[in-house]
């Protein structure tokens, strides 16, 4: 069974100048424990798609399933426990500047009904996990891009995902940091098992990082497979 599979999902957006349709017939299977990264310019329906993943965005046609089960057909108080089992990373880092890094791991434990120390010793070892033990209590502006970001897979992790979703969440550093996140993210993958999804307009991270991909152009897939298989020639 696939961990994600997505059948014929169309999405128009109503706006005062008209309809865009940002998806066109999607149709992808993402297996557990792949690494599949989505690809293709600005425009093309990859934030769309991934915002439909996490029910953010209701599909106009299609169905989205996550494990099998039909994500239209989940309740609200269901969606919310499903979203639990998906943690997501963007470019910007989306951090709470106010915190410190401890607090902004531990901010969703305490959403999710977690106790204080409970808290603290879970994000203690998620910050060991992200190799940044010696800067709980640093605040975010006290890092670099690459740090942040580590911070942010930390928080991303804390309820136990079964996928990550990952918005362009290397798209704001500089190549060798780049390089270390992705290794970061290929070390999740497989000490945990998590499905990594990965939205990028950058070949080069498909390349280093992905077992699959999904080109994209004008919301529609425009092909889909093994990236050993798609990128044969260099
Ligand atoms: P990408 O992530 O590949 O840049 P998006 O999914 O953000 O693509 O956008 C796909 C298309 O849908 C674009 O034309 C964009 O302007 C449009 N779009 C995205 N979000 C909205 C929205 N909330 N309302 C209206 N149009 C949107
Ligand atoms: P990115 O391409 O980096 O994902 P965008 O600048 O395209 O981000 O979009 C930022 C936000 O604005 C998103 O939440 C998206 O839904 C919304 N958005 C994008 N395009 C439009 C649009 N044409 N009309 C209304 N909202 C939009």
């Amino acid at each position: 069974m696939s961990e994600i599979l997505i059948q014929n999902v169309s999405k128009t957006y109503s706006t005062k100048d008209g309809n865009v349709q940002a998806l066109k017939n999607v149709n992808l299977s993402i297996e557990q424990g792949d690494i599949y990264g989505i690809i293709g310019m600005s425009g093309a329906g990859k934030s769309t798609l991934v915002r439909c993943i996490n029910y953010l965005e209701e599909p106009t046609e299609g169905k989205i399933f996550i494990k099998g089960k039909e994500l239209g057909s989940f309740s609200k108080k269901e969606l919310r426990k499903q979203r639990e089992d998906i943690g997501m990373i963007f470019q910007h880092f989306n951090l709470l500047m106010q915190k410190s890094v401890l607090e902004n791991i531990c901010f969703p434990l305490y959403i999710h009904g977690k106790k204080k120390t409970e808290a603290r010793k879970r994000a203690k070892e998620l910050l060991e996990i992200v190799g940044l033990s010696d800067k709980a209590k640093a605040y975010p502006a006290q890092l670099s891009g690459g740090q942040k970001q580590r911070v942010a897979i930390a928080r991303a992790l804390a309820s136990n995902p079964k996928i990550l979703l990952c918005d362009e969440a290397t798209s704001a550093l500089d190549p060798q940091t780049t390089a270390s996140i992705l290794d970061l993210l290929k070390e999740i993958n497989q000490k945990f098992g998590i499905t990594i999804v990965i939205i990028t307009h950058q070949m080069s991270v498909v390349r280093e990082i992905c077992s699959h991909v999904a080109i994209m152009k004008s919301g529609e897939v425009v092909e889909d497979g093994k990236v050993s298989e798609i990128f044969t020639h260099p």
